[in-house]
């Protein structure tokens, strides 16, 4: 029998595409570099990669992937350069309000599952 906390992990995507690039999405516990930060999540941008730590609740996962792919999106667009020390604040904030939208409107996101012909 599987357990809980297995089953909410294949929920998460392998990877995610973010502007051509494939970031490898990576679930487990906080390596040590999460925990000197005292970060939940982390993107690589030289290795392509986002590590998510599993140690927090569901909800915290998911927002911390869309955290991260947010940093990739900023970094695509020149937003990090732009915002300069100001990008995790304003990531944070963008989170905080895209990770509500999402989850308050499902018929949304069932509206990019749909193929485009
Ligand atoms: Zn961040």
């Amino acid at each position: 029998m599987a357990d809980p906390g297995q089953i909410v992990n294949q929920r998460f995507p392998a990877s995610i595409r973010v502007a051509g690039l494939t970031y490898t999405v990576r679930l487990g516990a906080a390596n040590d570099l999460l925990r000197a930060k005292n970060i939940a999540a982390l993107t690589s941008f030289r290795e392509l990669t986002i590590d998510i730590q599993t140690e927090r609740v569901f909800a915290c996962q998911r927002a911390s992937l869309l955290h991260e792919i947010l940093h990739c999106v900023t970094s695509h667009t020149n937003l990090d350069t732009a915002w300069g020390d100001h990008e995790e604040d304003y990531v944070e904030r963008l989170e905080n309000a895209l990770d509500m939208v999402l989850a308050d409107n499902p018929s949304l996101v069932r509206l990019y599952l749909v193929e485009q012909s």
